[in-house]
């Protein structure tokens, strides 16, 4: 039982318009899907579409909105998130992989597209949420961080997000041959930079520390070590 009564109420300028013609937005390019959406949804959430349908614009006056380079069912996503407030997975809620991922990180690329800071804010979450669960992968796969690296600028808290999944719990068994290059630099880094121990006495790294490396040593023919003396 809930311990709070919810006012549904709000101020009549809140009042969305729900007149006239719709919205057609056009998405995709070879692919194409129409949505025809009130022009007081747009409005009132996404400031996008706020300056695209200013009248002195063509699209304004068409009244269309065309969005080639976007993937129709991100965008049928956005839509679930336009009216309902939430996105429905297309992977189980609770055994996360990459198409779950990949689903979620494409509608942040979209909504940093559409600049909706709040949308972007929910997706960060749901792919943190997901990531916790049970019999989730820990970390997306290297597709996900791909299209995140081809689509983001350096300084990207989605980027930070995906460094941050795979520096915490990449494991040894991890496969790094599609890995995007500049995400394996930052990788790099950061793993470096998290090395927990310095110790000099740690078994595999002592010999860089004292004594003869003859770890690194080449010896013909299985000769004992001679040390790396010059006999000559
Ligand atoms: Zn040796």
């Amino acid at each position: 039982m809930a311990t709070e009564l919810v006012d549904i109420r709000v101020s009549a300028t809140e009042r969305i318009d729900l007149e006239g013609e719709p919205v057609k937005i056009i998405v995709g390019d070879s692919t194409k899907r129409i949505y025809h959406v009130y022009e007081g949804v747009l409005r009132n959430k996404l400031a996008f579409f706020e300056v695209a349908l200013k009248t002195e614009w063509k699209e304004g006056t068409q009244r269309i909105v065309k969005l080639p380079e976007e993937e129709p069912n991100v965008f049928c996503d956005f839509m679930q998130w336009l009216y309902t407030g939430r996105v429905p997975c297309i992977e189980s809620l609770y055994h996360v992989e990459h198409e779950g991922y990949m689903q979620l990180v494409k509608l942040w690329l979209l909504a940093d597209h559409l600049i909706v800071a709040n949308l972007q804010e929910s997706l960060v979450n749901a792919i943190v949420a997901a990531s916790r669960e049970p019999f989730a992968d820990r970390y997306p796969s290297a597709a996900v961080v791909e299209i995140v690296y081809q689509r983001t600028a350096v300084g990207s808290r989605l980027r930070k997000l995906m460094l941050d999944m795979y520096t915490r719990h990449v494991d040894i068994d991890w496969h790094i041959d599609n890995l995007n290059h500049e995400f394996a630099i930052d990788l790099l880094k950061a793993l470096a930079s998290n090395r927990t121990t310095t110790d000099e006495a740690e078994p595999e790294f002592s010999q860089l520390f004292k004594g003869v490396p003859c770890r690194y040593h080449v010896h013909y023919d299985n000769k004992p070590c001679d040390g790396g003396a010059d006999k000559a």
